[in-house]
């Protein structure tokens, strides 16, 4: 009996309870759980597997989801919701006695700040409790901190550089849309960039260090140096690491429009006054307090709906340079996803698919117990060798190159 709780009905979970399906020799009973039903049981009827139950959850309260686990009695809940619920849903795991997993580390509603702290602090708690909590285990963090620990198990007896690399040369034919949930990214991408050097963070301001990167069958894009959580934890895990940097590319037409949505204050995350019409058709207006940027979020494409028109790949990689018997060599471990494959085969995009496919790996690495260890864990403090094996089976074979030019 392996039973798990899937929380979110978006890209995200989406695809991982497609590739649950796909596994119902690990995965044998599964619930999905989020805000709105109605999305669970359509991501139900597009697998086609009625077994499949659904339930509705607000996964801000912590009372609500402690009746949902004492029904369904899940053995680990994977939170594919938003950042903003890790901790409520940390909190009733370890009320009932359930594993848990994600994918993005703690924010604050009120606070564009993310870091691990918040999540790191439940490590007694869950050691105490015997139970198992896998932090950041989609692509990047995810894979990024498998790939690295893969590296430094198989290629390396010292790893001194890391440069996660993160392309998307994918054309949604919008004109301007985001990948995955929209207040989430945009509050990523619009902060301070942050790299590590020589024991320290040295801040930069947001999107102002650049630089071409050339990816395999792409090509080379301009690549900017963004803060990115798996960072955090890598330096940790790895202290031979000397520097460690985040690149990811944006189009100009991305960027102008971003432009245009910091400088109008619709990237604001603080409350605002807003007269709005009442809903009984009066004619009155009443003073309602609206976010800027969850209002921004109604208005732009959602990110499940870009898939039918997605054309292109992406493609997301470590670049590691180091020392091994004695010598200076460079590795590079990639893969490439096809947005239209991804789409054939889940109906969302290559971004929610590279997400959703290493969050089912990390429960099937948990079911199978061999990422099974009381305490709080980010991905590369386990084993890499199964989770690699599982990415070639599942849908995101990875590629090596040795001795490269890194490029950076
Ligand atoms: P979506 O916005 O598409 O989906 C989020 C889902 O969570 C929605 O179904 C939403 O419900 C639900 N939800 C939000 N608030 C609550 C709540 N209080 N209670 C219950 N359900 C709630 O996001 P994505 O699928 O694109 O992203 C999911 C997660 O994956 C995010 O945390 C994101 O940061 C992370 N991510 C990680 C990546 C990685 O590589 N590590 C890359 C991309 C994303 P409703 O539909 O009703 O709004």
């Amino acid at each position: 009996m392996a039973r798990v709780l899937v929380i979110g009905a978006g890209g995200v979970a989406t695809v991982a309870c497609h590739k649950i399906a796909q596994n119902p020799d690990v995965f044998t009973d599964v619930m999905i759980a989020s805000r709105t039903k109605a999305k669970c049981d359509k991501i139900v009827e597009a697998i086609g597997n009625p077994n499949i139950k659904t339930a509705q959850v607000d996964a801000d309260s912590v009372d609500e989801l402690v009746k949902l686990f004492n029904d369904f009695k899940p053995e680990l809940v994977v939170n594919l919701a938003l950042p903003y619920q890790d901790l409520t849903i940390m909190d009733a795991c370890l009320a009932c006695g359930v594993n848990y997993l994600d994918t993005a580390n703690y924010e604050p509603k009120d606070e564009a700040h993310f870091e691990y702290s918040w999540q790191w602090a439940y490590k007694k708690r869950f050691e105490d409790a015997g139970l198992t909590a896998i932090l950041g285990c989609g692509f990047d963090p995810g894979v990024s901190g498998v790939y690295t620990a893969y590296a430094a198990k198989h290629h390396f007896d010292e790893i001194t550089h890391l440069d996660i690399v993160d392309c998307n040369a994918g054309n949604h034919h919008k004109a301007f849309a985001t990948n995955f949930n929209p207040e989430i990214n945009i509050r990523e991408i619009t902060q301070k960039g942050l790299y590590y050097k020589d024991g320290e963070w040295i801040e930069t301001d947001p999107l102002s260090v650049h630089q071409p990167i050339t990816y395999p069958n792409i090509g080379p894009r301009e690549s900017y140096l963004m803060h990115h959580e798996e960072l955090e934890s890598l330096v940790k895990n790895y202290p031979t690491i000397k520097q460690a940097r985040f690149w990811m590319t944006f189009g100009q037409q991305y960027l102008t429009y971003l432009d245009v949505i910091q400088n109008i204050g619709m990237s604001r995350i603080d409350e605002m006054e807003y007269e709005a019409p009442l809903a009984d058709g009066s004619g009155k207006n009443v003073k309602v307090k609206i976010v800027p940027l969850q209002f921004l979020k109604t208005v732009l494409p959602n990110p499940q709906d870009l898939g039918e028109n997605y054309e292109g790949e992406t493609s997301i990689g470590c670049r590691i340079r180091g020392i091994k018997d004695g010598k200076e060599r460079t590795y590079y471990v990639y893969n490439n996803c096809s947005h239209q494959e991804a789409y054939k085969e889940t109906g969302m995009q290559g971004v929610s698919y590279t997400t959703g496919v290493p969050a089912m790996i990390g429960a099937m690495m948990f079911f199978k117990g061999l990422w099974k260890r009381p305490g709080v864990w980010n991905v590369e403090e386990f084993d890499p060798d199964p989770f690699m094996e599982q990415l070639n089976k599942q849908g995101l074979p990875w590629h090596e190159v040795f001795d490269g030019d890194l490029e950076l």
